[in-house]
């Protein structure tokens, strides 16, 4: 079972001191891409550097993923913006294949161009809505299968109810 991080006050929130220890545990390094990550102040009007270290809700937000310390992984800026609200273990993969069949994406990952990173953010999005559309047509199956069992049983089932 894992533990529950809080704060001493009882605080759910994800602070400056969890951060550290996650990012402590991945030894400074992304949780997707391995790269060594740096630490940034945010300044107003200036773009996050893409190796800067953030926070990557594991459970996206749009998945209703809470913002607690074991939802959280520290993440690149650049990996947090390809993934987006993709399932963490997928985009994993994704990029393990990336890597594989292109190493030099690997080796210059925050170096590549605008279009370079426009094409993989594409890319990440149609396997993302490929994953969403087998879920939902898995979903509608499964609805089928009920409404047709019910329907066949609907004489049956209105004698026990
Ligand atoms: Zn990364």
């Amino acid at each position: 079972m894992m533990t529950r991080e809080v704060f001493r006050n009882g605080s759910n929130a994800v602070s400056r001191i969890h951060i550290e220890r996650i990012a402590r545990k991945q030894y400074y390094r992304c949780y997707y891409c391995d790269h060594p990550m740096i630490r940034h102040r945010h300044i107003e009007g200036q773009a996050t550097p893409r190796d800067a270290m953030t926070k990557d809700h594991y459970i996206p937000r749009a998945w209703g993923g809470p913002t607690v310390p074991k939802n959280i992984v520290a993440a690149c800026c650049q990996c947090n913006t390809l993934r987006g609200d993709m399932d963490a273990e997928a985009f994993y993969n994704l990029m393990q294949k990336w890597f594989k069949r292109r190493p030099y994406l690997w080796v210059r990952w925050h170096q590549l161009s605008e279009e370079e990173l426009y094409l993989l953010k594409l890319h990440c999005i149609q396997v993302h809505e490929r994953q969403l559309r087998g879920k939902a047509r898995r979903h509608i199956e499964f609805a089928y299968r009920h409404i047709s069992f019910v329907f066949r049983y609907q004489h049956r089932l209105r004698y026990i109810v």
